[in-house]
């Protein structure tokens, strides 16, 4: 990149060589993106092996030293980068969204940079000893969605390399110019060929996970294109890391302070207008403060100002593509049609652009409609009426889904008790999908294996190696 270069312009290729990738709220194009082949794959591929000795090589400190550089590079440029994430995802910039976003992408990026992983002493009687240690696996497969774009490649990328691999990463073809500006900030530091970026469809990421020569796949995305991926790994047995979202319940026990958590309760809903993996999907509510519950969302759902990302005023964003703006609208009809109250929302907003919806919460439905039992991934609550916890309990467990789940009390220890009673990989008292760089998160059931962050994170894109003296 040239002094006085954006990192758009760097990173766009001529409207003859690329794919028009357009604004999420505008649909004007921001820029191209390159349509690699699967021959391109082959060379990055080859080029990564190649680069992945001299990389492990240079230690965990050096590799430690160039993380850091990239967090501070990645705050440097942080305003850019989160202008091109609002315009391609659609997301805010203000609230938990893009600036947001961006700033995680350095936080987890220094969080793989510093987390200690020393050999661990399983075994020692005096007479002998066994230490497991963590070396590098080889070349990584990323994979990632279009709804956290950056920040989901940061949590593939960063460990990974961290760990002395190299990486391949194919974002999604949604949200392409994303990924490409993150890693061309990643790529000011790092040598060649440690980390590329292949811009293709569904199609490469097959052949790319199919691929003799990668070791590791970390994927997050569909269910179905998980299954895919666990099949195709029976060839080259690549180890998987697999975050297949979810339909997380949520359970207000009985006698809750409505006003104490109504503004946790509806960002857990509603962060980034619902396209989160682990976002509360279906909420579960005490017969003794259901309708209190009802209204306060519909409040907060018609007042939360909904806009293009670039303007200042707006938290909530349109939904991403067309196909997901399409689930949101069957789903929200099927409910109306079935006889369930919308509260608040409830049809497009067009007036904002073509694929905006109304932030919607919809009462008086139950399981078995689609709203409930299938991911909606977008602004579109169901709110559930129950009178027994137990019954809360069953309910919010029938599921193949397992990401995460959320209970909601004044009474904290009670709703530990409930907690432990749910299905799911992370469970959230009082709040629902705050994460953190050091505490490990991943899925159970249908939402996937292996875990993300911190030390368990760093042992996932690692050989274990036990030596015993
Ligand atoms: P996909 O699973 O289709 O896509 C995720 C990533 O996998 C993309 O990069 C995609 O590439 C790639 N891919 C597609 N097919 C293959 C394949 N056979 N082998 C390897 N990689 C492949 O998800 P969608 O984006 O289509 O979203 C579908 C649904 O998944 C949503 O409606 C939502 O419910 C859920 N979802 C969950 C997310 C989460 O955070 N867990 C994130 C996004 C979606 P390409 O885009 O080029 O096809």
């Amino acid at each position: 990149m040239t002094a006085g270069t954006s990192i758009l312009e760097a990173i766009t290729v001529s409207e003859t060589e690329g794919r028009a990738i357009p604004d999420a709220a505008t649909r004007e194009t921001i820029g191209y993106a390159p349509v690699h082949t699967a021959a391109d794959l082959e060379g990055m591929i080859t080029r990564a092996r190649q680069a992945q000795p001299a990389w492990n090589a240079l230690g965990h400190d050096e590799r430690s030293r160039l993380l850091n550089a990239i967090a501070d590079d990645i705050e440097a440029n942080a305003e850019e980068l989160a202008e091109l994430l609002s315009r391609e995802q659609g997301k805010p910039l203000g609230g938990l969204n893009a600036r947001f976003e961006v700033g995680a992408c350095s936080v987890w990026t220094r969080s793989a940079a510093n987390t200690p992983l020393e050999p661990e002493v399983v075994f020692e009687d005096g007479g002998s000893r066994a230490e497991v240690h963590y070396d590098a696996l080889g070349v990584v497969a990323a994979i990632g969605p279009w709804n956290w774009p950056m920040m989901i490649t940061v949590w593939q990328i960063a460990p990974s390399l961290r760990m002395g691999n190299t990486v391949v990463v194919k974002p999604s073809e949604y949200t392409p110019l994303s990924v490409l500006a993150l890693v061309n900030i990643y790529n000011r530091h790092l040598p060649e060929d440690v980390l590329s970026v292949i811009s293709g469809d569904g199609e490469v990421g097959a052949a790319m996970t199919a691929h003799p020569d990668i070791d590791k796949i970390m994927f997050t995305g569909s269910t179905e294109t998980g299954r895919k991926i666990v099949e195709s790994s029976s060839n080259n047995l690549a180890r998987l890391t697999l975050e297949l979202g979810g339909n997380d319940p949520g359970i207000v026990l009985p006698g809750t302070t409505v006003s104490a958590i109504a503004e946790n309760l509806f960002w857990g809903c509603f962060i980034n207008t619902g396209q989160t993996c682990a976002s509360l999907k279906r909420l579960y509510v005490h017969d003794s403060v259901y309708d209190e519950v009802v209204e306060t969302l519909a409040q907060l759902a018609k007042t939360m100002p909904m806009g293009r990302g670039l303007d200042d005023a707006s938290v909530l964003g349109p939904l991403q593509n067309e196909v997901q703006f399409d689930i949101v609208s069957s789903l929200v009809d099927d409910a109306r049609a079935r006889g369930a109250r919308i509260v608040a929302g409830g049809a497009p907003a067009p007036e904002l652009g073509p694929l905006f919806y109304q932030a919607t919460i919809v009462a008086d439905i139950e399981d078995g409609a689609e709203l409930v039992d299938r991911e909606q991934f977008g602004p579109a609550i169901p709110v559930i009426r129950y009178s027994d916890v137990d019954d809360a309990v069953r309910r919010a467990n029938d599921s193949d889904q397992g990401l995460g789940a959320s209970v909601w009390s004044d009474d904290v220890d009670a709703a530990v008790e409930v907690a432990k009673r749910l299905q799911a990989g992370s469970v959230w008292i009082n709040q629902h999908g705050g994460l953190n760089p050091m505490v490990p998160f991943g899925g159970i059931k249908a939402s996937g294996y292996g875990q993300e962050f911190g030390v368990a994170g760093l042992k996932s894109v690692a050989a274990p190696k036990v030596i015993s003296r």
